[in-house]
């Protein structure tokens, strides 16, 4: 990563809601890009998602010290995540569930490598092509690999924010798929909760990425349209651009 500057954009907006649930981590010296998204009422999903913002990037930093496999490391990180939101979930009264989403990129040996469960997402925007990195733990979205649904019906679906995989989950017997890729000049990674990618298409992502370079810019326009198309929810979005030395 030597040949690269990163440079970094990134807000988290409150937007309608009475409370922001959403976390995000950015740490561009060590390569290590977080965004959750909590679930729960009263403060708890505020809870989840700052407990996943701050052991996700302990457990990974010290796994990577150790040399483990950027995958396994992962793994390892989203694991001692999940079982401590569970258990700070098990200690509020009446058993009231708390979970979060995370989606989450790290650097290991020239590659970035990137994961998530729940429906935050990571996206490649390389030149004029914008490639989703995750796959939404959504049931909506397992019907639509099922082939039960299409993608045009799962956008309506009352599943399309019911999700299977997510931090807090007591069943995650499979954890998360890992992507690594290797970053070129020019590149931008964006990470962001739903709150953004429910009413900010592929196509506006494109076409927005085209027009601004600036990470920060780039992050605060996406933001803003979510707002502006009427999010209630909270909008949430990191962008890591890799630039020529
Ligand atoms: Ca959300």
């Amino acid at each position: 990563m030597a040949d690269f500057v990163i440079r970094v954009g990134c807000r988290s907006a409150q937007g309608m809601r009475a409370n922001n649930e959403d976390r995000f981590v950015v740490d561009p010296e060590r390569h290590l890009f977080l965004v959750a998204d909590g679930m729960g009422g009263q403060d708890r999903g505020e809870q989840a998602s700052g407990l996943a913002a701050e052991i996700i990037p302990k457990v990974l930093q010290d796994r990577l010290a150790a040399h483990d496999p950027a995958d396994q490391a992962m793994q390892r990180a989203l694991a001692e995540a999940n079982h401590a939101i569970i258990a700070a979930g098990q200690s509020q009264p009446l058993g009231r569930r708390m979970g979060t989403t995370a989606v989450l990129a790290v650097e290991q040996g020239g590659q970035i490598f990137v994961t998530g469960l729940g429906d935050s997402r990571a996206y490649l925007i390389r030149g004029n092509r914008v490639e989703q990195l995750t796959v939404d733990h959504s049931v909506a979205q397992a019907l639509v690999s099922s082939g039960a649904l299409t993608m045009e019906e799962a956008r309506s679906s009352p599943w399309q924010h019911v999700l299977h995989k997510f931090l807090g989950c007591a069943e995650m017997a499979d954890g998360a798929d890992v992507r690594p890729f290797t970053p070129q000049a020019g590149d931008r990674l964006l990470l962001a909760s739903d709150g953004l990618t429910n009413h900010v298409s592929e196509d506006d992502l494109r076409s927005t990425a085209e027009q601004l370079a600036a990470p920060q810019a780039l992050v605060d326009q996406l933001v803003n349209l979510a707002l502006e198309r009427g999010s209630r929810d909270n909008v949430t979005c990191v962008v890591v651009a890799f630039e020529q030395e």
